[in-house]
């Protein structure tokens, strides 16, 4: 079993009354340099149900990412819900969904989600959304230089984040491309 699987195991459970998964996304981040090299966000120009307002512009953007790769990405017809809480045990957020992923809700911390920059933001929304939209599990791959191949690493392997303006196209594309 590779190591990604093995932590996948750890950080995900399945609550079998409900049949529903829940992957809990440790609020570990470890930035290489650039973290100045700011994501500019923006406003909405839409709204999406069951979706807390704040949200609203990491979903529209994950969406046009989607469509620029060439994917019909529509939230709102998978009807993805999100919700800010405090979550408990000390994960940044979390992706949970039925067996046949008809019901996908992402919870967000609200304590993490004040401490982090845009850049983060885009990065733990767009990560749940890999989960909860996009159906991917965990990847620890690296490069050489021990930078994240993917957007999808746990945050318990080895590898170091690297997300920011400069970077975002190339990690997206990795995102996207098993979709
Ligand atoms: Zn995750």
């Amino acid at each position: 079993m590779k190591l990604s699987k093995a932590l996948n195991r750890i950080l995900c459970f399945t609550a079998s009354v409900f049949l529903i998964m829940s992957c809990s996304d440790e609020n570990q981040f470890s930035e290489v340099g650039n973290g100045d090299n700011t994501i500019i966000i923006g406003e909405a120009t839409k709204s999406y149900p069951g979706v807390d307002q704040r949200l609203w512009p990491y979903f529209e953007r994950f969406e046009k990412a989607g469509k620029e790769r060439g994917y019909n990405t529509d939230l709102i017809e998978a009807e993805v819900t999100g919700s800010f809480e405090d979550i408990e045990n000390g994960a940044a957020g979390s992706c949970s969904y039925n067996s046949n992923h008809t019901f996908h809700h992402i919870r967000v911390d609200n304590d993490t989600w004040n401490s982090l920059t845009t850049n983060f933001r885009e990065f733990i929304i767009f990560h749940e959304l890999g989960h909860c939209y996009l159906h991917r599990e965990h990847d620890e791959e690296a490069h050489n230089n021990g930078i994240c191949q993917s957007i999808m690493r746990s945050g318990l392997g080895q590898c170091r984040d690297n997300y920011h303006a400069g970077t975002r196209e190339t990690y997206l594309d990795e995102l996207f491309d098993d979709f």
